[in-house]
Parts: structure tokens; sequence; C-alpha cells
């Protein structure tokens, strides 16, 4: 690490500051633009939407004409491969890059499964597609891989595979396939489409003339798409439609009536795409329908013999959300509406008023985690309970009845099992003592929607071990792994055991060990590092001096420290803030402020205000937290990250705060392994923002001082990439004019 503080006076050479040290000449040879494996541009959006069991998948471009995965070719070993994969991007060898593609071909070989960090810029798709290309070819096999965003998932169809599949053709014998898969409700349903099935019903529309009419208008251009569409993925519509108007032409897998009975079944978009996907050699999906396949007894994926998990620091939020439950009033009336066209009115009306029921006494419910049941609340859970089983009891079974019939039944059955079965695992969680409770009950009234009851399992990690990695290799790669410099804590989270002498569970929120067979499963983690040169190239400012944050908003000191900073900066900042309401309170302040403009998220779309903050190196962008994730900005336009306070889940999150206690009760550190964690995973990702190419440069400013004062500090700062760090404002503002200097004179 340099001893003196970048001086960015002159771009990519540090000068001498004062009488300090002179650090080493910056050797710039990379070119900016960035190799596959890069986090793609641009906001994320959340996957779980419209997954669901009986996943379908389209052809990735290559699928097509694939009609047998057979050559009688010997592959080429890894080395070439990766070296003419490497050509045909453009790219030059990367040391990181090459030590994690052979890590991942000596898991497939052994079998043991591999965590691997690959900082910005390693190439870390190449790195892994690689091996599991030359694996499924020769092997006759498919891998999945699978990612947190539709972000990374569309780079890795439109970009990176396409690319590998013609450079590696030749040396593999013949050109690899793949696919991407996806849940049922992405595609539409024909069957929907030709109107044998009944439409939704929809409160907004029912009582509004304007909602009624623009949504016939959405409805009316996806039927006219229908006629179109060779793929009926709901990606190629553009622009796209409401939630509301997709529902109407789209099932979910519970819902679909089964290719076997449907009348257009041997057209089925989700039907071909999936059929597809079995013949392809990579398979990419996401991690909710990765949970989905493992939680649901019916195979969602093709029969695969390994995974790649990309975004795998996503992984157990993703698993956590598939395997949770929701329960409200109006999802128990929805149910009913279907209910009453294929059932008794009065079984359906018993529904409904079960509902209503519910919906009352959870607008009387304070919202929070669920300890215990109320008495009331156990009793509306039961009617709601009974009333959904003696529906689901009057749609019978499958009949031989006509498809309209048949699909207003499916229709119905789907929702009403869910939320007999959700009711049931509500009120089973209390049969037991709360330190033996597997699941969280809290009561949720989040962004202005009527409260509703959730659920979700303590803990993941048993899931995982026993329905991933006792089935599969596994490979777990993301920029961020290794928290306080371990990958002890996340493997715990997933399930994994200690990698060094055996300890009590302490450190899963369940402590429950899955059944096994004796044979634990056996990984490695490995930390291949960056290209990046972060002491040279970034600098770490704590603002010790600052107050610590309080609930009250943004206290003056912080407003007047931004202020500072990002006056020096001359625009170029980042503000990831924990809480919308700090968001907005700094943005409304500094625009009094600053004669520089300031964006807050909200005020338009989340991608046009990261396109306009690129497009204006003055311009600063503030929000929360899909901005801590999701910007790639290279270059002079970011060149600041200021974050507020460091981002430990709220006190009162009631699943955090179960999984922190349920630790701590057997002796673990709930704190640093459930807030820790959380906190050095965003902490990392936020960081992460600043440096996007290797000629970028920058700041990254935390105004929490717990981040040098509190115990727990080393853990997040040891989470963090290693950039030069202080605490003085004048060092930082002083590094912070020069480089603003050098860019405007770019
Ligand atoms: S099989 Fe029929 S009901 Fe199922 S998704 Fe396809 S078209 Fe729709």
């Amino acid at each position: 690490m340099p001893a003196s503080v970048p001086n960015w006076s002159v771009p990519d050479v540090f000068e001498p500051d004062g009488t300090e040290e002179l650090p080493p000449e910056l050797t710039s040879s990379e070119p900016s633009s960035e190799p596959p494996g890069v986090e793609p541009a641009g906001p994320p959006r959340d996957l779980t939407t419209g997954s669901d069991a009986g996943g379908a998948a389209r052809p990735g471009g290559t699928a097509q004409g694939a009609a047998t995965k057979r050559t009688d070719v010997e592959p080429a070993d890894l080395s070439t491969l990766l070296s003419e994969a490497v050509r045909a991007v453009g790219g030059t060898p990367r040391d990181g890059q090459t030590a994690m593609a052979e890590a991942v071909e000596h898991a497939i070989e052994s079998g043991e499964h591999l965590a691997v960090q690959a900082g910005t810029g390693t190439g870390k798709s190449l790195a892994y597609l690689v091996p599991a290309i030359r694996h499924a070819v020769a092997a006759h096999t498919t891998v999945v891989v699978s990612t947190a965003t539709i972000a990374l998932q569309r780079q890795l169809v439109d970009r990176d595979l396409p690319r590998l599949a013609n450079a590696l053709a030749d040396s593999l014998g013949r050109r690899p396939t793949f696919a991407i898969l996806k849940g049922r409700r992405n595609y539409l349903c024909l069957n929907r489409v030709h109107g044998n099935a009944p439409e939704e019903p929809d409160e907004g529309a029912l009582f509004d003339p304007f909602a009624a009419s623009s949504l016939e208008r959405e409805v009316r251009r996806v039927h006219e798409w229908a006629s179109e569409t060779e793929t009926g993925d709901r990606d190629e519509l553009v622009p796209g439609v409401s939630e509301r108007a997709w529902r109407q032409l789209s099932v979910t897998g519970n819902e679909c009536l089964g290719a076997h009975r449907c009348p257009v079944g041997a057209d089925c978009f989700a039907e071909q795409a999936r059929n597809e996907a079995g013949r392809a050699d990579i398979v990419v999906t996401n991690h909710a329908l990765l949970a989905i396949d493992a939680l649901d007894e019916r195979p969602v994926l093709p029969e695969h013999d390994m995974v790649v998990i990309d975004e795998a620091h996503d992984l157990v939020d993703r698993v956590t959300n598939a395997a949770g439950g929701e329960l409200s009033g109006n999802a128990i009336k929805q149910a009913s509406r279907k209910c009453g066209r294929a059932v008794d009115e009065e079984v359906a009306d018993r529904l409904n008023e079960a509902g209503e029921g519910l919906e009352f006494l959870l607008g009387e419910t304070e919202p929070g985690r669920l300890r215990e049941l109320p008495e009331q609340l156990a009793a509306a859970l039961s009617t709601v309970r009974e009333a959904a089983t003696a529906c689901v009891s009057a749609l019978g079974p499958e009949q031989r009845e006509d498809v309209e019939t048949g699909s207003a039944r499916k229709l119905a059955l789907a929702p009403t099992q869910e939320i007999r079965d959700t009711a049931d695992r509500l009120l089973a969680a209390f049969d037991q003592p709360e330190q033996d409770r597997r699941d969280v009950i809290w009561v949720s009234a989040e962004n202005n929607r009527a409260p509703s009851l959730r659920v979700a399992p303590l803990g993941v990690g048993g899931l995982l071990r026993e329905r991933l990695f006792e089935q599969r290799t596994t490979v777990l790669t993301s920029a961020t792994l290794a928290l306080g410099g371990s990958f002890d804590t996340l493997a715990a989270q997933w399930g994994l055991p200690p990698r060094r002498e055996a300890r009590p569970a302490t450190d899963t929120a369940t402590a429950q060990e899955p059944p096994s067979d004796g044979s634990e499963p056996s990984w490695v983690g490995l930390d291949v590092g960056s290209p990046f040169d972060y002491p040279r190239s970034g600098i770490l400012y704590v603002a010790r001096h600052l107050p610590k944050p309080g609930r009250d908003g943004l206290p003056e000191a912080y407003l007047d420290e931004l202020t500072e900073l990002v006056t020096a900066a001359g625009g170029r900042t980042l503000g990831l803030f924990s809480s919308m309401r700090a968001a907005r309170q700094a943005s409304e302040e500094l625009r009094q402020r600053l004669s520089t403009p300031v964006l807050c998220q909200g005020e338009d779309s989340t991608s046009q205000l990261v396109d306009s903050f690129a497009g204006d190196p003055a311009t600063s962008l503030f929000g929360t937290l899909s901005l801590w994730q999701g910007v790639d900005v290279p270059g002079r336009s970011l060149q600041l990250v200021v974050m507020d306070r460091i981002p430990f889940p709220r006190p009162d999150d009631p699943l955090a705060s179960a999984r922190q206690q349920a630790i701590s009760a057997r002796g673990g550190n709930g704190f640093i392994t459930v807030a820790g964690t959380h906190a050095a995973l965003l902490l990392a990702q936020g960081a992460g923002r600043l440096l996007r190419s290797a000629s970028d440069r920058g700041v990254i400013a935390i105004l929490d001082p717990r981040l040098s004062t509190a115990r727990y500090g080393g853990f997040l700062r040891a989470s963090l990439p290693p950039f030069w760090s202080t605490e003085d404002p004048q060092v930082v503002r002083g590094a912070l004019r020069r480089l603003d200097e050098a860019a405007a004179n770019r």
C-alpha cells in the first residue's frame, strides 16, 4: 500500500505530495472496456417476480437445431480453450481469471464445491463458463448457471455465451448450445390467449374506468403481439405491460393445465422453451428458480450435474424469499372469487368472509414479529384454513371436463391450495416452543400495502446443503464472498460445514443439521483478487470526527460534510443512503447549497436517472438500496461514493432480529453473523460502484464514525477492497479536488 495519499493531478500517475514518499508510477495498460464477467450496466430487476414452479426456457440463440450433444472430437484442454475465449473477446490473459478457471475445472473433476471471490475486472463469467462448457460437451451433460439479477442473465445470454460459442466451436468439435430458463409466468399462455380460461378479477379496474380502459388497451396489445412472437417471452414485448395485464394472459406452473391436457399444449411457448433447455449444454437461470427446483418435488430444471451460482452473495436472501409465504385478506378474497366460478356460492363465500375477518384483524395488529399467536388471529387463521380446505375439496381432483371448466378449476385451485398450505404452516409454527421453531412469522405493512402475514425460514442452510450441495458439484462466485477476510461466515449460511476442525453449528440460525449420510460436503474457498490496483486507485475515507448517526434524519454535521465532499469532487458523486428518507433529505438540502445538479432516486425511473448521472460529470445521484448494487458507471462521472451510515439491517427487521437471537441463544455471535454480514456485504457492494475500470480513480467516503471506532469496524473494513485509507477531511478533499481538475482537463 502506498504510504502517501494518491495525488491525482495527472491522470494515471502519482505525484509527490510535499515531503511524503513518492509512490511508484501507475501502470495502466488495461483497456477500460470490460471483459465478460464484469458486472452488467443498469439497475438489477428482481427476478423472483413471476418465477414459479414449472419453469420454462427460451433458447439462447444456439440451442435451436442442437439435435444431439454428442461429439466424437475430444475437446481441447482448458488452457487452450481459455486462450481462445480471451482472444475472441479482445481481452488479455489475467492471472486471476486463469486461477479461477483452473479452480472451477478442479471442482468439476474432484466434486469438491468451490467458493471463489473474484473482484471487478477479473472476467469471472468467462472463467467459469469456459470450464463449464468444456465439461458439458465432454460429459454430454448440462451445467446450470444461476444469477441474482436479470441484468447479469442478459449479459450471459446476449453477450458472453454467443461469443464463446463461436470462439470455442472448432476446439470443442461442435458449437456449444445454451438456453435461458425462466418461470412459466414469464411466457404467454396460449390457452388464455385463445380465451379458454376466465379473466383475472381486477379490483382496481372494477371501480376506476380509467384503469379499466388502460388495462383493456394493454391486454389488446398483448393479444396482437401473440400473433407475431416466436417465443412468447415477456422480456421481448417492448414496451412492456403492467403486471396486472400480463397476469390475464399467463399462468404459474400450478395453474397450467399440463401440456397433455391443454388443447394448445403442442404449440405452448413455455413447453417448447423448456424442451430447448433440456437439450442445451448451458442453462442460465435465476436463484429463485434454483431454490424452487430444490424445494419442489417435481424438477423444474433439466437434469444437471453441476451448478455455477454467480452473484452468490445474494443466494441466501433469494432462497429465503422463494421458501417464504404470505397471506393477506385481499389474496384470500381474490381466490374466493375464482372459486365462485367453479363451486357452490356458499362455499366460496365462506372463504371470502374468512379473508375479510383476517384483513380486519391484521389492520388492528401492530406490524412486526409475532413471537406468540394472539388468540383471535389464531381463530381467524383456522377459519381461513378450513374455508380454503372446503373450497379445495369442492373443486375436487382432475376430472373429465371441458377445457374451459378445467382451466377455471385450475386457476381457482392453485391459489386456494396455497392459502390453505400457508395458513397451515403459520399455525403449525406456533405449535413448537420458540427455540425449536424453524419459521419466523411477522405482520408486514410495507410500502402502503394492506397488512399481511408473512412467514420465512429462520435459515436456509439445511435446505441448500441437502438439496444442492449433497446433490451436485457447486461453484459459488461473486466479487464479495470473503467477509472479514474469511469465507466461513457465508459458508455457514449456505449450510456448508466449517473447513477446519468440527465445531457446533452455532453460526447457522437454526443450528439444525440436515439429514446426512455421514459424508459432509467438502469445499474450498479461493480469492483470486482483482486486476485493479486498489491502494493506488482509491481512498477509503472514514469521517471519524462526525457524531454517531442517530434516528432523526441526517444531522447537520453530516450535511455539512457531504456538501464539502461533493463540492471538492465537482459533483461526480453517488450517494448511497440507508433509507429513502435520508436520500431525500440530503438531495433537498444539497440542492440549496450547491450549484451542481443533484438527482434523487424515485424522481424518474432508476435506469433513466443512472443514464443522466453517467452523462453529466457535474451531476450527483442520491438513492438507496438498488443503487448500492446496480450502478455501473466507469469514468469521470463517478469519482466519489458516499455512504451515510453502516448499512445494518433495521433493528425491527423481524427476520434479521430472529436470526440474530437464535444464533446468540446458541452461543454464537448473532450480531456479527447476521447484522455484520448484512452490513459487510452491502458495504462491499456499495464500494464496488467506485472502480469500474482499471483507469478509474476515486474516493469512498463513509460518514459513519463507527467504522473506525466500534469493535466490529475491523471486520467490516476487512470486507472492503484494500483502498488507501484516511480519516483526515483535508487530505480527502485535496485528493478530490485534484481528481476533479484532472478529469476536467482530460
Ligand atoms: S400448456 Fe397450455 S395452459 Fe399450460 S402454459 Fe402452455 S398453453 Fe398455457
